[in-house]
């Protein structure tokens, strides 16, 4: 089945009265999170409330500052540049409901300027049990974002399985996960 267009998109997003979700802060010339050089995007919010979590301050869906139009400009034009590999959005948790809402078009218009650069996600869900239809945080735009992504780093981080040698990752439990395979395929196809 075709995805919606992009038009589309943007005409449910008017729909539902703009953007909500607020983000704590914009890394540029990021090399932590996801291959290459990135930027990326910590956004507020997050139920998940890891123990030892680096930064709880993020879980307040009202920290920070409104994610408008000034930011995700400044995010699309940081992008440019062809030594950027692509985004990342991290937080706080993008996969909350609130946030899935926000960064779909924002994501969706990405994805239309720069179809060669790859957008990573981390999230503290499970993708195959809380981003599965049905799950707890399955909304209707969770396929859309996730059809968006390259790659989800998934699950929460657990302190009793820490370690800092991980690449890309907090603890052992986490995924890195190839979300080409899972969006065409529906397998989990773990990258490292
Ligand atoms: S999912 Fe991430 S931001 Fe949320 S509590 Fe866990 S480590 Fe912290």
């Amino acid at each position: 089945m075709d995805s919606p267009s992009f038009c589309s998109y943007i005409e449910k997003y008017n729909s539902i009265g703009g953007n909500e979700m607020n983000y704590a802060s914009v890394k540029y010339y990021d090399i932590a999170n996801g291959t290459g050089v990135r930027t990326s995007l910590f956004v507020s919010g997050c139920r998940n409330h890891c123990k030892g979590c680096f930064q709880p301050e993020t879980w307040a869906f009202d920290y920070g500052k409104p994610f408008d139009e000034k930011i995700q400009e400044e995010i699309l034009k940081s992008l440019e540049p062809e030594y950027i590999k692509g985004l990342t959005i991290l937080g706080g948790d993008p996969f909350e409901p609130e946030n899935q809402k926000a960064l779909v078009p924002f994501l969706t218009k990405v994805k239309k300027q720069y179809p060669n650069k790859n957008i990573w996600a981390f999230t503290g869900y499970i993708l195959d049990v809380d981003l599965k239809q049905g799950g707890k945080v399955y909304t209707e735009y969770t396929e859309e974002m996730l059809k968006c992504l390259d790659v989800l780093v998934d699950g929460p981080f657990v302190e009793e399985q820490k370690d800092i040698t991980l690449k890309f990752k907090g603890s052992k439990n986490q995924r890195v996960i190839d979300m080409k395979v899972y969006c065409e395929r529906g397998i989990i196809s773990i990258l490292m």
